[in-house]
């Protein structure tokens, strides 16, 4: 590479714009020109197409995803009194959201090898609750980078304790579990729409899906002041509206979301082939599921050195995330930690790396990518 060679980026939000213009622009102007920008129809079609796409009862547009969070929780009457367990090893979002409603958080360890909640750890904590506690009301487990937790055991224990569970899809839309869309297995689910997710408005957004109708009703309720007619709450409400130009934006990228994560597979793909024989292990996959791709994930030792070299190379790459939520200064030193005392937690946020992975990767910047990792 010599100095006019463009770095590949990690992420390219824009690429996504580019792709679809035509069909972005036609359906900014259909909204700016309807005359009607807040709850409008653009967003009632997206909730319609939206739920149809996951095969959900009801699906709630919302303005981003930690909103989209804190909606699953006050649907499901939790707050103050409650504790909340979900993992460090995420978004700080899904902590935000947590205490965002008055209630704990309770963090657990994540698997070394998906980086998703410690199933056994979840049993034990539901089983025998750390001291000094409010009472567990619902666990939020984290599908994160595209690949589904291991549900079956969570909710099995979830159930039998009487937890809600309430999925963080927000990088995982389209991701399976047994043949299942993820999101479909808890109560509620909830996904950012933010621009690089593998669903990504042009600003921010967010949505939940559900087949409980009544809890559908009380979160589309909640997210415009309580209103159920308008200017009287019914109760208290916050406001959270996904606005019209969003929506019709996302019901064009919603129409080519599964062929996107099918490019986002076949990028992976060749980096596994790349990577085959070297001294990076190829991130795992849990058997049986459908893995999305939200991000590429290596663990590596030399990692600033590393990251320097693909930089030299003409490759970006990103840390998600580098500093586990309980470390970070916000949180340092008062959230409650599972009794796994989330080392692996801390380990991976030592060693991860995010090699690029957006769609819209040509096969020459893929191919040239995966040159990259084989001399490595
Ligand atoms: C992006 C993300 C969120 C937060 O979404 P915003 O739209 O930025 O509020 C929550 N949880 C996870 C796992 C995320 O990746």
């Amino acid at each position: 590479m010599n100095a006019t060679t463009p770095v590949i980026p990690q992420a390219d939000p824009g690429a996504g714009y580019r792709a679809q213009k035509a069909a972005i622009d036609a359906a900014v102007a259909r909204a700016l020109g309807s005359g009607w920008y807040i709850l409008g129809k653009e967003g009632e079609a997206f909730e319609a197409e939206y739920a149809a796409w996951q095969g959900a009862a009801r699906a709630v547009g919302c303005a981003n995803g930690t909103d989209a969070l804190t909606l699953a929780l006050r649907g499901l009457g939790i707050g103050p009194g409650a504790t909340v367990v979900t993992v460090s090893h995420t978004a700080v979002a899904t902590v935000a959201a947590i205490e965002m409603v008055g209630a704990t958080p309770l963090l657990l360890d994540i698997d070394p090898d998906t980086y998703t909640m410690d199933a056994e750890e979840l049993e034990a904590v539901l089983a025998d609750p750390p001291p000094g506690l409010p009472p567990i009301r619902a666990v939020i487990p984290v599908h994160i980078y595209g690949q589904s937790c291991d549900l079956a055991p969570m909710l099995a224990a979830a159930q039998r304790h009487g937890v809600a569970v309430i999925e963080d899809c927000s990088q995982a839309h389209g991701a399976t579990y047994a043949g299942r869309k993820v999101g479909n297995l808890g109560q509620v689910a909830c996904y950012s729409l933010y621009p690089t997710k593998n669903l990504g408005a042009l600003g921010d957004g967010g949505v939940l899906t559900t087949d409980d109708t009544a809890l559908a009703d009380r979160i589309g309720a909640i997210r415009q002041y309580g209103w159920k007619e308008r200017y009287i709450s019914a109760e208290v409400g916050v406001n959270s509206r996904l606005d019209e130009l969003q929506a019709a934006i996302l019901r064009v990228k919603l129409q080519v979301l599964d062929a996107n994560n099918a490019r986002r597979q076949a990028i992976a793909a060749a980096y596994d082939a790349a990577l085959a024989g070297g001294r990076f292990t190829p991130p795992a996959r849990r058997p049986g599921c459908g893995h999305v791709f939200h991000q590429y994930v290596l663990r590596v030792d030399d990692r600033a050195a590393l990251m320097a070299r693909l930089r030299a190379e003409g490759v970006a790459t990103a840390i998600h995330y580098p500093c586990p939520v309980h470390l970070q200064p916000a949180y340092r030193g008062r959230t409650a930690l599972g009794p796994a005392n989330c080392a692996e937690t801390a380990r991976a946020a030592e060693q991860v790396m995010s090699l690029p992975m957006f769609p819209e990767l040509t096969d020459q910047q893929v191919e040239r990518i995966c040159a990259v990792l084989r001399a490595l």
